[in-house]
Parts: structure tokens; sequence; C-alpha cells
């Protein structure tokens, strides 16, 4: 049986990120969203107006009905690599508004919280090993930091634990020196003594 999206989330609501995150690799790159089944579609459809962060999905889902059929199945016929990045992408984001990967917004705040209270220092160094984790974006800069600045690490690993390619990476890394070079050392000014 084909992997569906639903199976995916419901693994990270058990705090396996892994298959969700997996999936999600294999759109990778800029123009993921390009075979999105969403494109050129109303956004709009995809932004229920009765739904929110705090918003009780079930009573979003009883009051919306119907209205919510045609986003929920252009969600489930999207190739599924598109729909978990899609996913993903919104938790990186903290993205509170919107249907997302098949979820409300209501209905991924559960995980949003999970995204983001993650041991941001085990999962760095996680990330710097090569193993895949969920990152929240100060987790991913710090580990870009390390890797610009520690030559010792392997590229190898560090892309497959960030999720991108070494060409990417590299760029990553020249970006954030090139982005310190400019602070230097802070001028010390020295008060002569009194005579
Ligand atoms: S999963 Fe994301 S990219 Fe795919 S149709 Fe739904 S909102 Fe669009």
């Amino acid at each position: 049986m084909s992997t569906v999206i639903s199976s995916l989330i419901e693994a990270a609501h058990r705090g396996n990120w892994l298959p969700l995150i997996e999936e999600s690799k294999k759109a990778p790159g800029k123009h993921w969203a390009e075979s999105a089944r969403c494109v050129n579609q109303d956004i709009n459809v995809f932004v229920p107006l009765a739904d929110g962060p705090r918003e009780d999905p079930d009573s979003v889902k009883a009051k919306l009905g119907i209205s919510l059929n045609r986003p929920r199945n252009l969600c489930a016929s999207c190739p599924l690599a598109v729909a978990a990045r899609c996913l993903v992408e919104s938790l990186k984001d903290d993205d509170e508004y919107g249907i997302r990967g098949s979820l409300l917004a209501s209905e991924r705040s559960e995980l949003r919280r999970a995204w983001q209270d993650q041991d941001t220092e085990k999962a760095v160094e996680g990330a710097l090993r090569g193993c895949t984790a969920a990152l929240t974006k100060p987790a991913r800069d710090a580990v870009i930091a390390r890797f610009a600045t520690d030559p010792s690490l392997d590229a190898a690993a560090v892309a497959r634990g960030l999720g991108v390619t070494h060409e990417y990476l590299l760029k990553l890394a020249r970006r954030y020196r090139k982005s310190q070079a400019g602070r230097g050392t802070p001028t010390v000014h020295v008060v002569p003594d009194a005579a």
C-alpha cells in the first residue's frame, strides 16, 4: 500500500519526524511547489476565514463543511513529496494560517508546538553528524554557522543533516562567512592616563 500524507503526519504526532522529513527531501530545491496541486488555484480557498491557530478544528470543520472539500481533495492528490515538503516548510516557518499538507492551521497547532519545542542542541549535533532532524530556524542557523567555521566537519554529512545539496551547503557557508566578515573585532578606544 502506498504511503499517504496522513501516515507521515501520524508518525510525526508520535514523535517520529523521520518519515515526513525524508519524504519532503524528495521535493528538493527552490521550485518544489511547481508540481503542487494548488498551483494557480484561488489562494483564499486554502485560507478558510473561520480557521486560525487557536480555533477548535472540529468546530471549524463543522462550520465550513463542504467548503473544505476542495482544498482537502487537492492536497490529497498532491504528489506525496510535495505535500510533505509543504507541511515541513509551514512548520519551519511556524506558519499559523492556511491549509498546508492537508492540515488546517488549527490542526497543525500541536505539530507546530512539538517542532518548536525540540532540544536545539541535540538537533544541531545530530544534523552535524548527518542525522535527519526536524530543525527550527535557530537550530538550522547554528548548524550553518558551525559548518562555516569548522573545516573538520564532514560536508556530505552536514548536507544530509540539513537536507540540502552539497553545493547549496557551501553557498550557505559562504554567505554566513560574508555576513560575519564585516563585523570584525570591536575597536577599543584607549583613554590615555592623566599626566
Ligand atoms: S499539500 Fe500543500 S502544496 Fe500540495 S495542494 Fe496542499 S497546500 Fe498545495
